[in-house]
């Protein structure tokens, strides 16, 4: 998610006026996006997107940064297995070494978002990740992909839906939205208040 707000400048620095003081990341996210702010990959856009969210978001104190402690440790271990398990399933085989080195940074997320969830926080899990997405759902965590995200700005008059949408499709190159979950237009990134109540406004 912080490398498709950092796609483009203007988009993260607006995302980090409207959600400011709300967003929250983990050290192992951190420590991979640092990762990637530093090697290049086959990928285009990746590296340069990972440089603007280490400069923007966490540089930048926009995002606080919560970290596992030891009591973490062993609902950490039981969402890695159950990302990993997923994933798996998916591939239809055995899990390769890639995909057992994975998934640290979804399952931090996780646990920190179940963790505040115990406390009585409200909290919503921002990934474009389709298996990280599953795997909260079956454990009570609400998600929001980058298009939703940017269907709230919209909503807040900070973008307008076309534009909204131009953004989603420049970001969906580096971090894609599973196809069944993408908004499909321009359409599906506009406020419904006017008519019959919008989900997005919600947020
Ligand atoms: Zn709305």
């Amino acid at each position: 998610m912080l490398f498709a707000a950092s796609v483009d400048a203007v988009c993260g620095s607006r995302m980090v006026r409207h959600y400011r003081g709300r967003l929250h990341t983990t050290d192992v996210i951190v420590a991979e996006v640092r990762h990637r702010a530093t090697n290049p990959t086959n990928k285009p856009g990746v590296q340069e997107a990972a440089e603007e969210a280490v400069r923007m978001f966490i540089d930048g104190a926009a995002v606080a940064i919560d970290e596992l402690g030891p009591g973490d440790v062993w609902m950490f271990e039981s969402v890695l297995q159950q990302l990993r398990q997923l994933e798996a399933a998916q591939a239809d085989g055995p899990a390769s070494p890639q995909v057992r080195a994975k998934h640290g940074g979804e399952a931090s997320a996780i646990v920190c978002c179940l963790r505040e969830m115990d406390s009585g926080a409200r909290v919503v899990f921002a990934t474009n990740d389709g298996g990280a997405s599953r795997v909260a759902h079956s454990r009570q965590v609400h998600t929001r992909h980058f298009g939703h995200l940017l269907n709230e700005l919209v909503c807040a008059a900070t973008y307008r839906n076309e534009e909204a949408f131009a953004l989603f499709e420049r970001a969906n190159r580096i971090t894609g939205v599973p196809a069944v979950a993408r908004p499909q237009g321009e359409q599906d990134l506009s406020c419904q208040a006017a008519a019959d109540g919008c989900t997005a406004c919600v947020g």
